[in-house]
Order: C-alpha cells, then sequence, then structure tokens
C-alpha cells in the first residue's frame, strides 16, 4: 500500500477509536424502592465531575422510571430501562413498550441481558424485533451477550457470540448509528469473578472483528461494553484495553462511591 494511504487509514482508526465516548451503565435489577431510586441517583449525580470523560447512564426497574427522571435533573446522567416488549401498544397485558419507554424519557434499553435469556427464554429472533421497535422509537438499544461457564470450559466462547450476534448482524434494517454491544460472560455477572483484562479483550477484539466483516463501516465506531462483576478496584484495567469501551455495572451500580470510582476509571 503506498505511504499516504496508510498514514490516511491510520488517521481514520484513530479518529474512529477516538469517536467511541466510553459509556458507563448501571442495571440496577429488580433492586430498589422509590427512597432508594431518589437518594442514589441524587448521590451519583452530586459526585460527577468535569474530569469524568465518560458517558453515565442508569437502567432502573420500570416502576421507578418517573422518580429516576426527576433526579437526573441538572445532571449529566440518562436513564434507562431494563428490558422492552417487542410489540406495538396494544392487549399485551403486562408488557411495556418502547413508545412508553420513549415517552419516559429513557435514552437506553438492556436487550438480551442474560438474566433475560436464561429465565424468560427470550430467543434471538426476538431480541432483535426488541431492537428494532426501541430504534424506530428512538431509544438506543444495549445488546447484551456472553457465553455461560459451560460453554466457554467448551472452549464454545467466540461460537456463542457469533451465534447470538448472527441475526441482528444480518438485519439490514437495524440502525448501528444507534447500539451498543455489551459482552457480559454469564459466569462473571453477580459471580464477584470478573474475566481479565485480557481475557475480556480477547472477545472483545473478537466481537469488533465479526463487526468489520458484517457492517465494516460501524466496526470502529460501536460501542462494546464490558459486564460481569466490575468493581471499583478491578475497573481501570478492565476499562483501559484497547476495545472495551466501557461497562454494564451491576451490583456496584447500587453504590454511589463504587459506581464514580468506575466512571472516573472510563476515559
Ligand atoms: C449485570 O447485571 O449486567 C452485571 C454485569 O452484574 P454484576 O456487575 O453484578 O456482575
Amino acid at each position: 500500500m503506498h505511504y499516504r494511504a496508510i498514514v490516511a487509514n491510520l488517521l481514520r482508526f484513530i479518529r474512529e477509536t477516538m469517536m467511541r465516548q466510553p459509556l458507563v451503565l448501571g442495571n440496577w435489577k429488580m433492586n430498589g424502592s422509590i427512597a432508594l431510586a431518589s437518594e442514589l441517583i441524587q448521590s451519583i449525580g452530586a459526585g460527577i465531575d468535569d474530569k469524568m470523560s465518560c458517558e453515565i447512564g442508569i437502567c432502573v426497574p420500570f416502576v421507578y422510571l418517573n422518580v429516576a427522571n426527576l433526579n437526573v435533573q441538572g445532571s449529566k446522567i440518562s436513564i434507562g430501562a431494563q428490558t422492552v416488549s417487542e410489540y406495538p401498544p396494544g392487549a399485551y397485558t403486562g408488557e411495556i413498550s418502547a413508545e412508553m419507554l420513549s415517552d419516559l424519557k429513557c435514552k437506553w434499553v438492556l436487550i438480551g441481558h442474560s438474566e433475560r435469556r436464561q429465565y424468560f427464554n427470550e430467543t434471538d429472533e426476538q431480541l432483535v424485533l426488541k431492537v428494532k421497535v426501541s430504534q424506530k422509537e428512538g431509544l438506543t438499544p444495549v445488546f447484551c451477550i456472553g457465553e455461560t461457564e459451560k460453554e466457554r470450559q467448551d472452549n464454545k466462547t467466540f461460537e456463542v457470540i457469533e451465534r447470538q450476534l448472527k441475526e441482528l448482524l444480518s438485519d439490514k434494517s437495524i440502525d448501528f448509528n444507534n447500539i451498543v454491544l455489551a459482552y457480559e460472560p454469564v459466569w462473571a455477572i453477580g459471580t464477584g469473578l470478573s474475566a481479565t483484562p485480557e481475557e475480556a479483550q480477547v472477545v472483545h477484539a473478537y466481537i469488533r472483528n465479526l463487526l468489520a466483516t458484517k457492517v465494516p463501516e460501524k466496526a470502529q465506531t460501536t460501542r462494546i461494553l464490558y459486564g460481569g462483576s466490575v468493581n471499583a478496584g478491578n475497573a481501570q484495567t478492565l476499562l483501559n484495553q484497547q476495545d472495551i469501551d466501557g461497562g454494564l455495572i451491576g451490583g456496584a451500580s447500587l453504590n454511589a462511591e463504587a459506581f464514580l470510582t468506575i466512571c472516573r476509571h472510563a476515559k
């Protein structure tokens, strides 16, 4: 390749990599109360300083979206939900539509968290529908993938990741300008046993390569978060990896100090 072309490619790579502003997203799961939602969000909001360069979001249970919204006013925290119905508004008792989340000023919606896949049998096809309805309503889907302990032991990590992303990456109607991926090894979620930074980086690089094959122009701009027992102590090395663009934080997001420390490390 000509010298100039090499330099141009290198500059483009650097520019695109720098375009990936880190994102730290809390996932409260099925925890909280009205009082906790307001206290915790206020404490996090008060602790955010100008040196934090990451984007910060918190995904709360549906019933606390409203109180969360009231308490993020004036801070840089954005609010998200933890799942969404794949159906339009109508006769689906108990479901929450993307329209409703948008009405509640949600920015993010987690889709395909392993707990949804595992306990509620959500399928890859169903999850892609959820991505589409969310994008249609202006929400940013955070699409979660990751292998179980058994799959890792059987050397099936890459195979599983590829399978979980297949439907998403081959659907031409998905807007890759408005999606975040989250690699969350199931064995690391809520166990206190995080992937090592090296283990996580290898899988993130693999995911970015898959993006490069299927949606080449978006490979360097799509953010890929790591999730699985991230805490104040291990965040720095995990979030410093080249292809890790922030974290999806469960347990530690219920503690303002721990969550803020993680945010400080997401540079
Ligand atoms: C999660 O809920 O997505 C998660 C990563 O949980 P934890 O940080 O507690 O492992």
